[in-house]
């Protein structure tokens, strides 16, 4: 857990001296590439980060995912404070809003935020949190109370020494990266410390989610490039029954489904972000793209790993690790049931709109 808690900022830094972090917050005077996030370079870079490193990929979009709020909806305080040493890699950002009897179900979150004068006392718990036990910042999704589900909930942004705020356990899962359980007991954070208005947290939530969904489609994108790469290289090279493994009809036809499915995805990836950069909506066009691109990947990842036979399944051999790193990507940020129920939402509602004129 070290050694990853290690490498994680190491990356991190590294991302930020190389000016990667620029495109993971908005705000030219803050240190960004531009005044608004731009979901396409976004795109680019972890769809590159995440051909040659779950890691780094993980550390890049958690510094956009974990400040997004304070981009969008932040004060000039919050933004001068928090943005320039997210971009320059010098601080760590966390996005924490699963609960465990909260997670697709993201608005019957229980933590709670009682105002105290001047302050806020959040408690209550929050797990699955990416960067958990390494961030310098959550922003963090509690309970406020004006009105019962999506509608009761603000966003404050908690420094990681808090008194009240308490790592409970670290978590380990299948593609390494830090991940905890955050327990809050009376933690009290000063009410400038909230993000936009009080009750306004679910649509805060959403709307971050909206620009970086795209982009977790890019990272599955990136996971199944270097897939079907890896895919070819071994294919055109294993000698079996007097030719290449590539020879075969049979192994044809997986790399054209491959290179087929990768490109669709590729290509619903970049016009979801394409419409968020135009301001246009977004909200079905992203569940399409991380659905399908996250479905699609675990196939071409898996069809890679039948490519490579035995070897496919040893142990960090690069086509096991992708096999490992992309299959939370099929349930976190919404799991493919979420983005389903998304899609057909949206279509059931145009569909009416258009049919009631
Ligand atoms: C690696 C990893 C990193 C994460 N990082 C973060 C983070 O940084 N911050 C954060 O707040 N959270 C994070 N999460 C939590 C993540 O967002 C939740 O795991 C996710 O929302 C699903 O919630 P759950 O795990 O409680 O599953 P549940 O809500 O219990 O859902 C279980 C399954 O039920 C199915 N399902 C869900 N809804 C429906 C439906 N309507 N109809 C039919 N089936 C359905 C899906 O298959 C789903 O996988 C992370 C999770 C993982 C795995």
């Amino acid at each position: 857990m070290r050694e990853v808690d290690e490498e994680c900022r190491k990356l991190v830094r590294l991302l930020g001296e190389g000016g990667w972090l620029k495109y993971s917050i908005g705000g030219v005077a803050y240190g960004a590439s531009a005044e608004t996030i731009d979901a396409r370079a976004v795109c680019l870079i972890r769809e590159t980060l995440a051909r040659h490193s779950g890691l780094a990929d993980f550390a890049f979009a958690m510094q956009g995912l974990g400040s997004g709020a304070i981009s969008n909806l932040g004060t000039q305080e919050q933004k001068k404070r928090y943005l320039p040493s997210v971009a320059q890699g010098s601080a760590i950002a966390a996005f924490a809003i699963s609960e465990p009897d909260a997670g697709s179900d993201v608005a019957a979150l229980q933590c709670a935020a009682t105002k105290d004068g001047d302050s806020y006392l959040l408690n209550g718990e929050k797990t699955w949190i990416s960067n958990g036990g390494i961030a310098d910042f959550y922003i963090v999704f509690a309970r406020t109370g004006e009105e019962h589900g999506a509608k009761g909930i603000s966003a404050f942004i908690v420094d990681s020494d808090t008194a009240g705020l308490e790592i409970a356990e670290r978590i380990t899962v299948m593609a390494p990266h830090p991940l905890a359980r955050l327990v809050f007991k009376n933690c009290r954070v000063p009410a400038a410390q909230r993000i936009g208005e009080s009750g306004q947290g679910f649509k805060i939530a959403m709307s971050t989610l909206d620009i970086f969904r795209s982009s977790v489609a890019a990272a599955a994108v990136g996971f199944a490039r270097r897939a079907l790469l890896e895919a070819l290289s071994r294919s055109t090279s294993r000698k079996m029954f007097g030719q290449m493994l590539a020879d075969f009809q049979l192994t044809q036809a997986k790399l054209a489904k491959m290179a087929t499915d990768i490109d669709s995805a590729a290509l619903l990836t970049y016009r979801a972000a394409w419409l968020k950069d135009t301001g246009q909506p977004v909200t079905v066009e992203a569940a399409m793209a991380k659905m399908t691109a996250t479905e699609i990947a675990q196939q071409a990842i898996d069809s890679a790993v039948q490519i490579f036979g035995a070897l496919g399944v040893v142990s960090d051999h690069v086509v096991e690790s992708l096999y490992r790193e992309i299959r939370p990507l099929r349930i976190y940020e919404g799991a493919t049931e979420v983005q389903q129920l998304i899609i057909a939402r949206g279509l059931i509602k145009a569909h009416m709109a258009k049919v009631k004129g």
